[in-house]
C-alpha cells in the first residue's frame, strides 16, 4: 500500500500539537516510483529512486531481541473482528485482502484508541525476525487512525499442521496480477492465535513511501501453516520481503 505524504495543512499542525513525529521535509513519493523485491529496483534502491524516508531513522521491519525488550504498559490488544466480506487481490508484489466494502467492521482497541482494519497481506519470508531468525510467512494486518497513526499487527507464520481458516483465501489464491478482485467471506480473527502477548514499538511501513507512522505490535505467538500451504503461496510470491532495519536507539516493549 501507498500513499502520498502531505507535511503541510492542518493535519501536520494538529500532529504537532498532538507530539506526533512527522516524516522530515522533503519526503514525498512520487507515485510514479518504481519499486520491488528484484534486481534494480529491490529494498536497497528505495530510499535513492522512491522516497527519501525509506533511508530514515525509524525504519521497519527490525530484529526483535526477546531479551532486550522490556515490559511496557499498554495493556491488552482488544480485537472486535467479526465474519465479513473481504476483497481478494494479486497486486503484482504480494496477496492483499482488503475490508473497505464494511467499513468499521473490524477495529483494534488498546486503551481508548481505536483503529480501523484496512486490509491484510502477506511476506515471505518474514520480514521481523526474531533473535536473528525469520519465519516462512508475515501477516500484517494494517489499522487505521489517521494516515499519521497507523497500527499494524504482525503475525508470523511457522510450519505445522494445516490450518483451515485459511481455506477461503488459499482456494482463490489470485496466481497474477489483475485489478478484478475476488470477494471471500471470512473472519479474519481466525488467522490470528488467540494469545494475543505482544512486542511493540515505533516504525515505518515496510514498502514505499516508508512512512514512520506505525505502531508495531508483533505477536509472540505464531499461527501454524502447513508445507504444501506454504508453498502454495511462494509458488505466486517467491520472495516479497524487506530486510532488517538498524533499530537505531528504539526500545521494544511486552505487552500481554
Ligand atoms: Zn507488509
Amino acid at each position: 500500500m501507498s500513499y502520498v505524504l502531505k507535511r503541510t495543512g492542518p493535519l501536520a499542525v494538529a500532529a504537532l500539537a498532538l507530539g506526533i513525529s512527522l516524516p522530515a521535509a522533503g519526503t514525498t513519493c512520487p507515485a510514479s516510483c518504481e519499486w520491488g523485491y528484484g534486481p534494480g529496483v529491490g529494498p536497497a534502491t528505495w530510499g535513492a529512486t522512491c522516497c527519501p524516508v525509506c533511508d530514515g531513522a525509524s525504519q521497519s521491519p527490525i530484529d526483535i531481541r526477546p531479551t532486550d525488550a522490556s515490559a511496557g504498559d499498554l495493556g491488552p490488544l482488544r480485537l472486535n473482528y467479526r465474519e465479513s466480506h473481504l476483497e481478494l487481490s494479486n497486486d503484482g508484489r504480494t496477496l492483499v485482502v482488503t475490508d473497505e466494502l464494511e467499513p468499521g467492521a473490524n477495529y483494534l482497541e488498546l486503551g481508548d484508541r481505536r483503529w480501523d482494519l484496512t486490509q491484510f497481506h502477506f511476506h515471505s519470508l518474514s520480514e521481523h525476525t526474531i533473535d536473528g531468525e525469520h519465519f516462512p510467512l508475515e501477516i500484517h494486518f494494517v489499522h487505521r487512525r489517521t494516515s499519521y497513526d497507523v497500527a499494524v499487527i504482525a503475525v508470523m507464520v511457522e510450519e505445522g499442521p494445516r490450518k483451515p481458516a485459511f481455506n477461503p483465501l488459499w482456494n482463490s489464491l489470485p496466481a497474477v496480477e489483475s485489478v478484478a478482485a475476488r470477494t471471500v467471506i471470512l473472519n479474519p480473527r481466525r488467522l490470528i492465535p488467540g494469545q494475543l502477548a505482544y512486542y511493540t514499538y515505533r516504525g515505518s511501513m515496510t514498502e514505499p513511501d516508508c512512512a514512520e507512522v506505525v505502531t508495531w505490535f508483533v505477536l509472540r505467538k505464531p499461527v501454524p501453516m502447513s508445507s504444501e500451504q506454504i508453498e502454495a503461496f511462494r509458488a505466486i510470491f517467491e520472495s516479497n520481503y524487506r530486510p532488517v532495519q538498524p533499530l537505531n536507539g528504539r526500545s521494544v516493549l511486552t505487552g500481554e
